[in-house]
């Protein structure tokens, strides 16, 4: 059994996205953030009362032969770190998911628990950092510590397309790349709402090369979606470029 303060290291050998998961769920490597996540945990909101929180790092949500990934940054301390499902229980989740079953990429338009019965097909969620940060903030240190998880999952499911969500998500997606062996062209690529980069990387085991696309979102946050920052419709033609980028109808 894995040492759960030195998972990260052992996400190579990790044969499936299935092991991937596991590994990453029993994940104990940042002391900050194991401290943080148990913490919130231990102490939920008002409204959620009487729940019994995850607490634990959060693994991506979708199949392995997903062509899109979305990426945001970490869990949310009463979101995913409550439910155990990215994205899954609070407001930016409520405009995500409705958005991916209007393209036909979720099965259904609300993500509740981790036991609500939605799957998602073509399109795959998950982040560069796995655990809820407080405020919000990984550090760089935690972000690099977390990032074999998510090249052992580019790895595994080989997607097309990184639909990225939001300034941070992008900075943090793009260093994690970078720390795991891949291409980033300079200067670095700007965020921007539909701003797209190509990343690419050579296995150095096998020599094969793998490219990835970056496309831009802003993130489905209460601060973008209540401000009108982010409307259903420009969400829906990013998801939609995004299908295009990888020949999905
Ligand atoms: S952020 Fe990543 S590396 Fe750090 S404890 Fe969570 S899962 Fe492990």
């Amino acid at each position: 059994m894995t040492d759960p303060t030195r998972a990260p290291s052992a996400a190579r050998s990790a044969g499936t996205l299935g092991d991937l998961d596991a590994l990453v769920g029993s994940c104990r490597a940042c002391p900050r953030l194991v401290a943080w996540r148990e913490e919130v945990a231990a102490n939920p909101r008002a409204s959620f009362a009487g729940q019994t929180y995850w607490g634990r790092a959060v693994p991506g949500f979708g199949p392995a032969d997903a062509r899109i990934l979305v990426v945001g940054l970490a869990p949310a301390a009463h979101g995913a770190n409550r439910t155990g499902r990215m994205f899954t229980g609070d407001r930016s989740g409520d405009v995500l998911f409705a958005a991916l079953h209007r393209a036909g990429l979720a099965s259904q338009p609300h993500a509740v628990s981790a036991d609500d019965g939605l799957t998602l097909s073509g399109i795959r969620i998950t982040a560069p950092v796995h655990c809820a940060p407080p405020a919000n903030k990984p550090t760089p240190g935690e972000r690099d510590t977390c990032a074999p998880f998510l090249q052992r999952e580019l790895e595994l499911v080989h997607p097309q397309v990184a639909m990225v969500l939001g300034a941070f998500g992008w900075q943090a997606l793009l260093a994690s790349l970078a720390a795991s062996g891949w291409s980033i062209p300079r200067p670095r690529p700007k965020f921007g709402h539909g701003a797209e980069a190509v990343v690419s990387r050579v296995d150095p085991d096998t020599g094969g090369r793998s490219e990835l696309i970056l496309l831009g979102c802003y993130h489905v946050s209460q601060q973008n979606t209540f401000t009108g920052t982010l409307t259903p419709d420009m969400l829906d033609a990013v998801i939609g470029r995004a299908k295009a980028l990888v020949g999905l109808p």
